[in-house]
């Protein structure tokens, strides 16, 4: 029979069981996710970036998205998205400083910068989601997005350190929005609207190592030193005659939270640039194992619950066999 004694032996034994599968040990950081070995990305240049904007209107092109009302939109005159939203998924910004006018110059300079999704190589947002709506792709490594999928929690928007997925609330079928790095394009042979369309080659699709290779070969360059720029896509014949850039140290996307497959060099810092300041660990290594921890270590409490009720009902069932018959009122 349960009695007081064998209960509080039990949750004594039960917390015990707890205290034997410590979260802390099981919430110890999983191994790195690396880069996959056909991983494609993009290159964005800002020294070499004219800011045309062509960029823009070909990713709303090509995905199918509308011009939008901005706080540019006077009258009938529209004008270019200030950030990416639910509706606009690549946007180039511009540093300005002082009189603004000597490009990639801090002082009285001004410098363009592009925001999109990184295609991170362990992504928060692929992490975060219940319901694997967002996914990596094991061969491209692109990051994608299943609308079918999605129950609209939003988990992705406040996971990405880049702030990028977007979630419209204003439309009939409320959606997550984010660049897909144009996969869908690869059926007809193309790729990313926004390379092909760049005049000079400042954003520049291909496979991430060879978009690596290319930015060792334009660090070592002079700055100044004319030189032929891969344009649209690295491996292809169209190329573009101009200036080596002089660039910051740092290759943002390099290192941060774990290397992304967009990465980006400057004429000027980063933090300039709005760009956040991220650690080298991907966040996703520790929450993902934390939330593992988490529910593997609710199994032990709820099966002790489990059988805690079962011990209770077999105790009871006895008194219940013994009781008498209910009588019926009748005679
Ligand atoms: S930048 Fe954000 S949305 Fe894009 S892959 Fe990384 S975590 Fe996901
Ligand atoms: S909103 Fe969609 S994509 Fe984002 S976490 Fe929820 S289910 Fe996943
Ligand atoms: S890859 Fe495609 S979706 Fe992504 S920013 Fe470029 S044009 Fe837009």
């Amino acid at each position: 029979m349960l009695t007081r004694r064998t209960m509080l032996r039990g949750l004594a034994g039960g917390a015990g069981a707890v205290a034997a599968t410590p979260l802390c040990r099981e919430a110890q950081a999983r191994g790195a996710r690396h880069l996959p070995d056909g991983a494609l990305g993009l290159l964005f240049d800002g020294t070499l970036c004219i800011g045309c904007r062509a960029c823009m209107a070909a990713c709303k092109e090509a995905n199918d998205l509308p011009a939008e009302h901005t706080a540019l939109t006077i009258g009938n005159y529209w004008d270019a998205p200030l950030d990416i939203s639910g509706e606009t998924l690549n946007v180039i910004k511009c540093y300005r400083e002082g009189a603004g006018t000597k490009k990639d110059e801090v002082k009285d300079g001004f410098a363009f910068t592009k925001v999109s999704c990184m295609h991170c190589v362990d992504p928060s947002c692929v992490s975060a989601c219940p319901v694997s709506a967002m996914t990596k792709d094991q061969v491209t490594g692109v990051v994608k997005y299943n609308v079918d999928a999605c129950i609209g929690c939003r988990y992705c928007v406040a996971a990405c350190p880049f702030n990028v997925p977007r979630f419209t609330f204003d439309t009939p079928d409320p959606h997550i929005s984010k660049c897909q790095l144009c996969y869908h394009r690869a059926v007809d042979g193309k790729y990313a609207a926004c390379a092909e369309v760049c005049p000079t080659g400042a954003t520049l699709f291909g496979p991430v190592i060879d978009l690596k290779a290319e930015i060792a070969r334009r660090r070592a360059l002079t700055p100044g030193a004319e030189t032929t720029y891969p344009r649209g896509k690295i491996g292809g014949t169209d190329t573009y005659r101009g200036a080596a850039g002089r660039y910051v140290a740092r290759t943002y996307g390099e290192h941060e939270i774990g290397g992304t497959q967009v990465m980006h060099l400057s004429g000027v810092p980063f933090e300039l640039l709005n760009k956040p300041k991220l650690p080298s660990v991907a966040p996703a290594r520790i929450s993902e194992s934390l939330q593992h921890a988490i529910y593997n270590n609710l199994i032990a409490p709820l099966g002790f619950l489990g059988a805690l009720a079962l011990l209770a009902w077999r105790n009871m069932r006895p008194k219940r066999d013994a009781a008498p018959p209910p009588t019926g009122g009748g005679s």
